[in-house]
C-alpha cells in the first residue's frame, strides 16, 4: 500500500449523505483543509493539468443544501454540481429507483435490447417539453452529446449545413460543440481546426448592449436577420441554436422580446429553432423549461444536467417529423439512456412533483433577488443582478462597467473560506452565479446570502 492509499484508508467510513444529512454549515479547518490538500497533491501526480476544480475540497457526502468534505467541513451548496443536482444530492426517489435498478440489471445497450424505463423518460419529456405537435425523444449521455445530436437531426431534416449560434454561448467541449461555444480560453485554445458551417450572431445581452438595454432586443434581432439573409443565406441554414438563458456565458437573460423575435425570424425562413436547455431545463428557472417564460416553442430542445439527478443522461426532444428524418440506426450509442440513469430521471420527476419544486425554484429566486438587488443598490461593484428562479447571478464591474474578474474571484474566495460554495461564469470571468439545489432550506439559503453580502461588503471596503 502506498502512502496515499494509507491516507485515504485512514479517513474511515464517509458520513451518510442524501436528504438525511445534517443541514448546518460547519467550518472546522481552513478551506481546503489538510486532507483535501493531500488529495490534491495526489491528483496533481495522476491527472493532467487540464482537469481543474473551482474549489478543490474533496467531497464525501452531500444532500439537502450542503456538501461535506474530507476534513469534516460542511459547506452551503450554491452550485448543485453546476446545475445538476437540482432536486438535491442523493434525493430519496433518485436513490431508491437507481438502487433498485442496480440490483436488476446495469446495462443491455438499448440498441441491442430495449427496456421500459427508457420509454418512460421519453414519454415524460414528450409530455412536458414546450415543443409543438407530436414529439419524439432520444436519450444520450451528456449535454454536449444532446446538442451534437440536435444539430445532426436538424441537418438531416432540412438538408442544410449551416448552424447559427450566439456570442457568449456555451454548448460543450466536443469538436462540434466546442466550435458552437463562443469563449476561446479555456475551451478552444489550441484545439482547432474547428467544425465548419458555424456562424455567430450577437447576443441580446442587455447589460452590455452598446446602445442600451431598451434597443437591445430589436437591434440584436436585426443583426441576426442580417447574418442569415445577407452573410450566410437563409437557405443554407439548418438551425438557430440558443440557450434561453445563457449559462456559462454569465446567466445572460436575453432582452425581453428577443426570443420571440428569434422564433419568428426562424419561422419566416424555414429555419429550425433549437433551444439548449441543458442548464436551464428541468425546474431550474421556476418553470420546467426556460422557454416557457417567453412562450417560445422550439422545434428541438436539449436537456441533460438536472434530468439525471446526478447520473449522466441527456436528451433531444423534437417535433416528430424532424426526429424521424434520421434513418434507422442513425441515432444512439453504447451507453445512451443507461437504465440506472433512466430510473434516476424518473426519480427526479417524482421529486419535482412530490415537493412542488418548480414553485420552490421561483421562491428561491425571489429570496435571492431581494438580497442581491439591495446589494447592487449599496455597492456599485455589483453592476447587474439577473436570472430566473434558482439560476441567479451578479456581474462584478469597475467604474464604467468594465468587467472585474479579479473582484469576482476574490469574493468567491471569501465565500469559500466561510463555507459557501459559489461558482464563477461569464465571458469575462466577472460573474458569480448561484444555483442552489431546490432542496435547500430557507435558513441555509439566507445564511449563504448573508455570507455573500459580507464578502461583497468587505471587497467594496478594500477597493
Ligand atoms: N449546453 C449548455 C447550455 C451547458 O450549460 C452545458 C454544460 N455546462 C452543455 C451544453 C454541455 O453539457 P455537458 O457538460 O454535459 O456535456
Amino acid at each position: 500500500m502506498s502512502d496515499t492509499d494509507q491516507t485515504t484508508a485512514d479517513l474511515g467510513a464517509p458520513p451518510a449523505g442524501g436528504p438525511g444529512i445534517a443541514q448546518v454549515r460547519k467550518v472546522v479547518t481552513e478551506i481546503p483543509g489538510p486532507r483535501s490538500r493531500e488529495l490534491l497533491v495526489r491528483q496533481r501526480t495522476l491527472l493532467p493539468s487540464g482537469v481543474e476544480s473551482t474549489l478543490p475540497v474533496f467531497i464525501e457526502a452531500a444532500g439537502g443544501g450542503v456538501v461535506v468534505d474530507a476534513d469534516g467541513n460542511s459547506l452551503i451548496d450554491f452550485g448543485s454540481g453546476i446545475a445538476v443536482t437540482t432536486v438535491g444530492n442523493s434525493a430519496d426517489a433518485v436513490v431508491r429507483r437507481a438502487a433498485a435498478q442496480l440490483g436488476r440489471f446495469t446495462h443491455t445497450c438499448f440498441l441491442a435490447n430495449p427496456y421500459r424505463s427508457y420509454l418512460d423518460v421519453c414519454e415524460k419529456l414528450n409530455e412536458i417539453a414546450p415543443v409543438p405537435g407530436a414529439k419524439r425523444t432520444v436519450l444520450v449521455n451528456s449535454g454536449a452529446e444532446a446538442v451534437e445530436n440536435a444539430v445532426k437531426i436538424a441537418r438531416a431534416a432540412t438538408g442544410r449545413p449551416g448552424i447559427v449560434v450566439f456570442d457568449h454561448a456555451y454548448h460543450g467541449r466536443t469538436l462540434l460543440t466546442m466550435t458552437l461555444t463562443a469563449k476561446n480560453r479555456p475551451y478552444k485554445q489550441g484545439f482547432g481546426p474547428f467544425a465548419p458551417e458555424v456562424h455567430r450572431a450577437p447576443m441580446a445581452y442587455p447589460f452590455r448592449w452598446p446602445s442600451g438595454p431598451e434597443r437591445c432586443a430589436e437591434e440584436a434581432a436585426d443583426a441576426l436577420a442580417d447574418l442569415l439573409d445577407r452573410q450566410v443565406g437563409s437557405d443554407n441554414v439548418a438551425a438557430v441554436l440558443i440557450e434561453p438563458i445563457q449559462g456559462e456565458g454569465g446567466f445572460v437573460v436575453p432582452a425581453p422580446g428577443f426570443l420571440p423575435r428569434v422564433a419568428a425570424i426562424c419561422r419566416e425562413r424555414g429555419i429550425l429553432l433549437i433551444a439548449d436547455e441543458v442548464q436551464t431545463g428541468i425546474a431550474r428557472t421556476g418553470r420546467m423549461f426556460a422557454c416557457e417564460h417567453e412562450g417560445i416553442e422550439p422545434d428541438l430542445l436539449t436537456t441533460a444536467k438536472g434530468l439525471g439527478g446526478g447520473l449522466p443522461l441527456g436528451a433531444v426532444t423534437g417535433r416528430a417529423e424532424l426526429m424521424d428524418a434520421v434513418p434507422a440506426g442513425g441515432l444512439g450509442g453504447t451507453y445512451s439512456g443507461n437504465p440506472v440513469a433512466c430510473e434516476a430521471a424518473l426519480g427526479v420527476f417524482e421529486e419535482i412533483e412530490q415537493h412542488g419544486l418548480v414553485e420552490r425554484a421561483m421562491e428561491i429566486g425571489g429570496i435571492m433577488l431581494d438580497t442581491l438587488d439591495s446589494m447592487r443598490r449599496s455597492h456599485p461593484l455589483v453592476g447587474d443582478v439577473r436570472g430566473r428562479g434558482a439560476m441567479i447571478a451578479i456581474e462584478l464591474v469597475e467604474p464604467g462597467n468594465r468587467p472585474a474578474p479579479h473582484v469576482a474571484a476574490r469574493i468567491a474566495a471569501r465565500c469559500h473560506a466561510e463555507g459557501l460554495l459559489v461558482l464563477t461564469a461569464g465571458s469575462y470571468g466577472n460573474v458569480l452565479r448561484f444555483l442552489p439545489p431546490l432542496s435547500i432550506g430557507n435558513d441555509l439559503l439566507e445564511e449563504g446570502l448573508a455570507i455573500l453580502r459580507s464578502a461583497v461588503a468587505a471587497e467594496a471596503a478594500a477597493m
